[in-house]
């Protein structure tokens, strides 16, 4: 089995810049291709970097901040033009088919595949997908609206240990997101401020660099990716200095770059 592959799409947060798109990554475990989160123009960077749109499987959406979702019915209608079939999977709060299904009922009438919409409450830690091959697990977090990351685990990987990796989307820290996490493999956890922005971060129900690190640290994380970074701060290094001070085995999360999981 091929080693798992995680494509940073969008590395920014709530406002696109001309050197960050808004959240949005492929990961590709198993021999499937997951989407999580989908914000604005993540699908041309995908259509950029030649990743086959076909062999999407489903779809997880942290939450419904705008910088998450925005993407999504664009996205849709696009797989629809190049002659999707196979139904797609869409995980999210279940207020997301209701916002998209207007747009959908205008925009979207005569689809050649079928849009599944799964509902997940983000506030509850649950078993959302399981094959014979991988589990997606909701990871509760803390944020202004309902929010959940999202925990892969491949069930087998020949006689290699199985990878586990995790995603943290938007949330303040708080030390017990570390528990639901403990020893996984590969952590994106946000990272949307610099120690500079603290108050801001408080009051924006966000992360520092460095509480993503804590995060790493608390949980025995293999590797911590850092992402989410907020427009105030172009210079993506100091993120990188703080975070690696409490967490050295830290990386930034890089559009258009793909990490082995
Ligand atoms: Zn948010």
């Amino acid at each position: 089995m091929q080693p798992g592959k995680l494509t940073i799409l969008g590395s920014g947060s709530a406002l696109p810049t001309f050197q960050n798109s808004p959240s949005g990554q492929v990961l590709e475990l198993c021999d499937k291709s997951f989407m999580i989160d989908c914000g604005e123009g993540i699908q041309l960077t995908m259509r950029r970097m030649g990743i086959k749109t076909a062999r999407l499987y489903s779809i997880f959406i942290s939450h419904l901040h705008g910088d998450h979702c925005f993407g999504l019915i664009g996205l849709i209608s696009t797989l629809d033009m190049m002659g999707r079939t196979q139904p797609l999977h869409i995980y999210a709060h279940a207020d997301l088919e209701k916002l998209l299904r207007p747009w959908l009922d205008y925009h979207c009438t005569e689809m050649h595949y079928e849009l599944i919409f799964h509902a997940i409450n983000p506030r509850k830690r649950e078993v959302i997908f399981s094959d014979r091959t991988v589990t997606v697990e909701t990871i509760p977090l803390h944020h202004k609206v309902p929010c959940c990351g999202f925990l892969f685990t491949e069930h087998h990987r020949d006689s290699e240990p199985r990878k586990r990796y995790a995603y943290c989307s938007d949330t303040m820290y708080k030390a017990s997101i570390a528990e639901q996490i403990d020893g996984v493999d590969v952590l994106f956890h946000e990272a949307t401020f610099t120690d500079q922005w603290e108050s801001r971060c408080k009051a924006t129900m966000h992360s520092t660099a460095r509480q993503a690190a804590d995060i790493a640290r608390l949980a025995h994380a293999g590797r911590l990716i850092i992402g989410h970074f907020s427009s105030r701060e172009d210079n993506h290094d100091i993120f990188l200095q703080q975070a690696s001070e409490v967490f050295p085995v830290t990386e930034l999360a890089v559009e258009r770059k793909s990490y082995t999981i």
